[in-house]
């Protein structure tokens, strides 16, 4: 286990850098995904152990065509970076919201996905984690009385861009699993990040989000591919 490696997009602080530090805690090398190097830096002092700088912006085909290229053996690719641009619900959110989310949540994942599979396919057995969300649930959004309900907020482009990243996991694990891989979409709870401004103030705390994230990042043969979990390991609805 301890020559193996992960990448985390957008590590340099909030969820991403928490699951950073706990992969790292588990004696992997990490990558840490930062669209900007100075930030990224930052994080890799904070984390420590043997992380190491990975400047990656999801939403740019050279940033990811050149990170590719440096890794010959990926293990663990979580798919963290994510953004909420606009809270608007269906139909007043704009056209220009829905672009720019899904041009992270969404197509983002899917270029960095597709550009590591080469170096994922090096890998005994790779794994693939999508930081997905509660809301992207249409189970949870459909119902009123849940805290994911549509009416407790969040917008219908972030909401819609989890619910495409949820099927974009479905079918990547399909179409890999006679492979060995492992795909599978995270709901890391309400956290205090600089994204979630309703968890402010919240105990929601990162760490426990992240953890979700590195028991799928270290699923055994045995584990499920192609699902959708909370952050403790339950199954979450579509
Ligand atoms: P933060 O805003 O704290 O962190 C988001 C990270 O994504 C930052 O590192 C940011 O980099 C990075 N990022 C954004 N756009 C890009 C890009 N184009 N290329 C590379 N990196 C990028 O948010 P969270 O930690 O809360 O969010 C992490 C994930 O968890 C997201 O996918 C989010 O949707 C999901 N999530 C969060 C919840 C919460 O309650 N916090 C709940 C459910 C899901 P930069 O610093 O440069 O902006």
């Amino acid at each position: 286990m301890n020559d193996r490696t992960a990448l985390v997009t957008g590590a340099n602080k909030g969820i991403g850098k928490e699951i950073a530090r706990q992969l790292g805690a588990e004696g992997l090398t990490v990558y840490v995904g930062s669209r900007d190097a100075e930030r990224g830096r930052r994080a890799v002092e904070e984390i420590g152990g043997d992380a190491r700088l990975m400047v990656l912006d999801v939403t740019d085909a050279d940033s990811v065509a050149t990170a590719a290229a440096q890794l010959e053996r990926l293990d663990i690719l979580v798919n963290n970076a994510g953004i909420m641009a606009g809270g608007s619900t269906a139909p007043e959110a704009g056209l220009e919201d829905f672009r720019r989310t899904y041009e992270t949540n969404v197509f983002g994942v899917l270029a960095v996905t597709n550009a590591f599979l080469p170096a994922l396919r090096r890998s005994d057995a790779p794994r693939i984690v999508n930081v997905s969300s509660g809301t992207g649930s249409l189970t949870w959004s459909a119902d009123p009385e849940h805290p994911f309900a549509v009416s407790a907020g969040s917008g219908a482009a972030y909401r819609s861009s989890k619910t495409a990243l949820n099927a974009l996991t479905l079918y990547t694990a399909q179409a890999l699993a006679s492979e060995g891989f492992k795909v599978n979409a995270l709901a890391p709870g309400l956290r205090r990040t600089d994204l979630n401004a309703r968890a402010a103030g919240s105990d929601g705390d990162p760490a426990e989000g992240a953890a979700g994230a590195v028991r799928l990042a270290l699923l055994p043969d045995t584990g499920p591919t192609g699902g959708f979990f909370s952050w403790d390991g339950t199954p979450a609805p579509w």
